[in-house]
């Protein structure tokens, strides 16, 4: 390529760029750090930074180490700089962090003691092996399972606690218990010559950290790192940054390095708390790397004003952010759309409705995402694709009828149906583990062929299978003990949602996933709750149909529906995912489902103190929207099979009414509902002495007569409340509510403008 194309490239590459963007793309040598809103151009400005270090030869692409947090964030983002240099690419590293990791202890774990063919234990192999060294020690499994006490290693390992340092700050029992644990986990996974998936983090940072010859290769080899989504960062990812680039204000690192690294992030944005990420890493990314240069990007490119306006106004009710200016030139947009259903078959039935409408008017269905909470919450809306044949995929996670536990209780009631189903029985025999080994349950089956019988036969009576051990036969006896009493009871055909709420309870299956106390288990527990919903919803239908409800029946329904996922569609799919898969994606239309309390912000939240990280899932959520939201809730829902009603989300409240066509009725039961919430001891901002449900019609200004009587209230107002100081009108409602956002402690109450003693400033 001639000098002459190669500068035209260059120019084309930052005439796709603002001001600011530009700065940070051309920036020299040194750290550099971008803090900017949702849709700034952010992960745009990393790609074409990467394609401009190429392009002026100021690196060569396998000096690039470019950072992602999720392997479909990885794979657009190579995409994206293909698009931009080509073939290039490849030599690249464009990965995950463990990926990363995983590359560079290929090449350096024997420095550690490992050998090049190291293996790499999934959180399945990682929690066995948890399981064995409990064993080993006499740990009760009950008191303390496998899943908490892994939990609790896979956080200390995350903030670089080793075994030895961890042993140090023990101050509970259940903490002595973790140390012993932890110690024989590692000698256990050193002695295989295996490592878990933190250890990849944790063994390339100890690597680095002890072989200065290392750490030296790989800071020059790496002559450019840069990190999108920093705000999620870990305390050992963290580290191993500082490691690869010559670190920050360390003085230790300071002897080598080129300290070329370029973070971009969002504070707002931080959703990943739970997993022990750190958002002081980018609020203090100025204090480790004092002459970093920062940049701001304030224009948005993404979303209309409107849809802007709603995501700043929800995260302003955080404290502690950094205030940041988003704009944009796209547009003041539609209205957000706010609707209210009776229930969730209802949203589902109108998210549907309006998928229709739209592929109707021209949408592609890939140009539509709807978003929600919690895994278990796809099911309906999956039920209710399917049926109008709408084609869609599920994001970051199986799709229902695919997850593994979901799997295994179809599988408990598939036995109790079809005592000769091996598949089943083998899927089950050991989940919860019981302590059934593959060659015990090897044993059993070909028992059954052996002898023709079926293997619901043979496994009630393991005494008369050959070569089975005593705690083998115990095992079956216990576990068959259980089907025994779940089949006579399926014989008497209850209605199935009640018999499957007997089968979690009696197999242990229940009990086993509680015990484990991790967010994985919790999800799974939902998704569980949510076939009981299924089941019941098949009783009710069932019972008007001729045949009645059957567990047979019940099986032939869903086998139906979980074969119809998977095919293609020409017309594209609508994209399903929970709204922490949704980070860094963008869509023309986007639906939040679930905007319940309890729901979204999650129950757990609520109670733990984890308002503000869901506050900050609500604000990534909204900003995917490029042209068209849709926040929806239900005034009830199945909540393991019974009916629950909840008050719709704060954050849909936070939403400025102005923003929104909110057209709703006044909620039925909504003031019982919202007496609920105070059960759940969270200040909610909506509740006040004189505060109130929500109030019907509405809109910017509540003149009509009706608010603050002679003193108009308006949006804007600076207001003094005799008990709560000074405020700023933040909504005004008809009926004469105002919203009023107090200074003092940053509280927002809805008051009603009469009858509060305020006055106008
Ligand atoms: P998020 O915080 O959600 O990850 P982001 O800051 O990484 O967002 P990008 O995804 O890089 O934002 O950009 C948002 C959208 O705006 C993309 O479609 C991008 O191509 C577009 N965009 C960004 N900057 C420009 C620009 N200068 N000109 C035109 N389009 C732009
Ligand atoms: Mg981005």
């Amino acid at each position: 390529m001639s000098a002459n194309a190669h500068a035209a490239d260059l120019d084309a590459l930052l005439a796709g760029l603002n001001e600011p963007q530009r700065e940070a793309v051309v920036h020299g040598d040194g750290p550099l750090l971008i803090l900017a809103g949702a849709g700034s151009g952010k992960t745009r400005v990393l790609t074409h930074r990467i394609a401009y270090l190429v392009g002026t030869g100021q690196a060569r692409p396998d000096e690039i180490l470019a950072i992602t947090f999720t392997n479909k964030a990885a794979q657009e983002m190579r995409e994206r700089v293909e698009l931009l240099v080509g073939r290039r690419t490849r030599a690249m590293w464009v990965m995950t962090f463990h990926a990363a990791c995983a590359r560079i202890l290929r090449a350096d774990a024997h420095r550690l003691g490992y050998t090049r063919q190291f293996t790499i234990y999934d959180q399945a192999d990682a929690r066995r092996l948890v399981k064995r060294a409990i064993d080993e020690l006499d740990v009760d499994p009950k008191r303390f399972t496998p899943g908490a006490i892994h939990h609790e290693i896979s956080d200390a390992k995350n903030k670089l606690r080793d075994a030895e340092a961890y042993a140090q700050m023990v101050g509970s029992f259940f903490e002595q218990t973790v140390a012993d644990v932890y110690k024989l986990y590692e000698a256990e996974l050193h002695r295989m010559n295996a490592m878990d998936f933190d250890d990849l983090l944790v063994r390339t940072v100890n690597v680095l950290e002890l072989f200065p010859e290392v750490r030296r290769r790989y800071a020059e080899a790496f002559r450019h790192v840069l990190v999108d989504e920093y705000q999620d960062t870990n305390h050992v990812q963290y580290r191993l940054l500082q490691l690869l680039t010559g670190g920050g204000a360390d003085g230790r690192l300071a002897d080598y390095g080129h300290r070329n690294l370029v973070v971009v992030g969002d504070d707002s944005q931080s959703i990943y708390g739970f997993r022990g990420a750190d958002i002081r890493n980018i609020l203090d990314f100025e204090d480790s790397y004092p002459d970093a240069t920062v940049v701001k990007l304030e224009q948005n490119y993404r979303s209309t004003q409107t849809v802007l306006d709603a995501a700043n106004a929800v995260i302003r009710n955080n404290r502690g952010q950094r205030e940041k200016e988003l704009w944009t030139d796209l547009g003041v947009g539609d209205p957000i759309k706010v609707r209210e259903l009776d229930d969730e078959h209802a949203e589902a039935r109108y998210v549907a409705g309006e998928i229709e409408r739209l592929v109707d008017e021209g949408v592609s269905r890939s140009e539509i995402a709807v978003f929600y909470r919690t895994n278990a919450q796809s099911r309906v809306l999956e039920d209710t694709l399917v049926r109008a044949q709408i084609g869609y995929q599920v994001i970051g996670g199986t799709k229902f009828y695919e997850r593994a536990e979901i799997k295994d209780a179809i599988a408990y009631l598939t036995m109790l149906v079809n005592p000769q189903d091996v598949v089943s029985f083998t899927r089950i025999a050991n989940s919860p583990r019981r302590g059934i080994g593959q060659t015990s349950l090897s044993r059993v089956i070909s028992w059954a062929n052996t002898a023709g019988i079926t293997i619901w036969d043979a496994a009630l009576d393991p005494d008369s299978v050959p070569g089975l051990g005593t705690a083998a036969r115990k095992a079956f006896h216990r576990f068959m003990g259980a089907m025994r009493i779940l089949g006579e009871r399926a014989a008497a055909n209850p209605p199935v949602g009640e018999l499957l709420r007997e089968v979690l309870a009696e197999s242990g299956y229940l009990e086993a996933l509680e015990a484990e106390r991790t967010i994985e288990a919790q999800g799974r527990i939902e998704n569980l709750e949510e076939l009981v919903n299924v089941a019941a919803e098949y009783d009710l239908s069932a019972e008007n149909s001729d045949e009645g409800p059957s567990l047979a029946g019940f099986l032939q329904q869903i086998a139906l529906v979980a074969d119809a996922d998977g095919r293609r569609d020409d017309e594209g799919l609508v994209t399903l995912m929970t709204l922490h898969n949704a980070k860094g994606l963008e869509y023309p239309i986007v639906f939040m489902i679930g905007l319940e309390e309890g729901v979204f912000p999650h129950q757990r939240a609520i109670e733990e103190g984890g308002l503000e990280e869901e506050r900050r899932l609500a604000y990534v959520g909204i900003t995917r929207a490029q042209r068209d939201l849709y926040l929806t809730y239900a005034r009830a829902r199945a909540v393991f099979g019974a009916r629950s009603y909840a008050a719709r989300s704060r954050f849909v409240d936070e939403v400025p009414m102005g923003l929104t066509d909110r057209s709703e009725q006044p909620a039925h039961g909504v003031g019982s509902v919202r007496a609920r919430a105070t059960t759940w001891g969270s200040p909610s901002p909506n509740l006040s002495p004189l505060g109130s449900g929500p109030i019907p019609g509405g809109g910017w200004d509540a003149s009509g007569g009706s608010a603050g009587g002679g003193t108009e209230l308006r949006l804007g107002d600076d207001v003094f409340h005799a008990a709560f100081g000074d405020g700023v009108v933040t909504g005004v409602e008809a009926g004469g509510i105002v919203v009023i956002r107090f200074s003092r402690d940053g509280s927002e109450r809805k008051l009603v403008a009469d009858l509060a003693p305020i006055e106008k400033r």
